[in-house]
């Protein structure tokens, strides 16, 4: 099962009030990713370790009371593992969602993280211009991500949306772009989708009737 709080689009438009705390999130997976209360870093949870990746490219290890406004997880069982190689596309099963975790070395891995946002709260598409972004090169570490459907346009992000962690664990960040070398890769297909939408706040007022792919094009490259 995926295990989903809140949408992207509810992101998108700046409903950053974290509505779920990281330890109830926990119990619905021990991999995933997110955001945290404020938009303050990039969550990636892998092997049932939460880690928030601050605008200093540091993964540190996530306290339980700390909140998330989005987030996606699920208990990760590989269904089908394979080895990519330099330049290898990751097969894509057009219709389903599926866990993605890759671990690999890449020549070059760029990722992001987005600083703590202050109310009233910006756009994510403009939040993100004081995002800090990050260069590995010759980097050894796993990818952690969801590939989605297109037809959840909307509700999370169409194609694959990856974190990036470092083999020590110590530093990473939202994917921007990548070239690996060679890598094992593991997909978790899931065929239940659940999805937890905050019960307050700024969700009630957001205008989620909205096609907002520009902005989400913007975000994510
Ligand atoms: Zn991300």
């Amino acid at each position: 099962m995926l295990y989903q709080v809140s949408t992207i689009d509810a992101l998108l438009l700046g409903v950053y009030d974290g509505v779920l705390p990281v330890s109830d999130l926990k119990t619905h997976g021990d991999f995933g990713i997110g955001t945290f209360d404020g938009l303050e870093g990039e969550m990636l949870a892998l092997d049932g370790n939460y880690y928030q990746i601050k605008t200093d490219g540091i993964a540190y290890p996530v306290s339980g009371e700390i909140t998330t406004p989005f987030a996606t997880v699920t208990y990760f069982e590989a269904d089908e593992t394979f080895r990519l190689e330099k330049s290898a596309n990751l097969s894509e099963l057009e219709n389903l969602f599926y866990a993605v975790k890759v671990d690999g070395n890449f020549s070059y891995v760029k990722a992001r993280s987005v600083p703590r946002q202050e109310k009233p709260y910006l756009q994510l598409a403009d939040a993100v211009s004081s995002q800090s972004v990050f260069e590995f090169e010759n980097v050894s570490g796993t990818l952690v991500g969801f590939r989605t459907p297109e037809y959840v346009k909307g509700v999370n992000v169409p194609g694959y949306h990856l974190h990036f962690i470092t083999e020590n664990r110590s530093a990473g960040g939202h994917v921007l772009d990548l070239e690996m070398e060679k890598g094992d890769a593991a997909l978790d297909i899931t065929s239940i989708f659940l999805m937890e939408l905050p019960a307050s706040g700024d969700f009630y007022n957001a205008e989620l009737g909205q096609n907002l792919q520009e902005d989400l094009e913007k975000v994510e490259k």
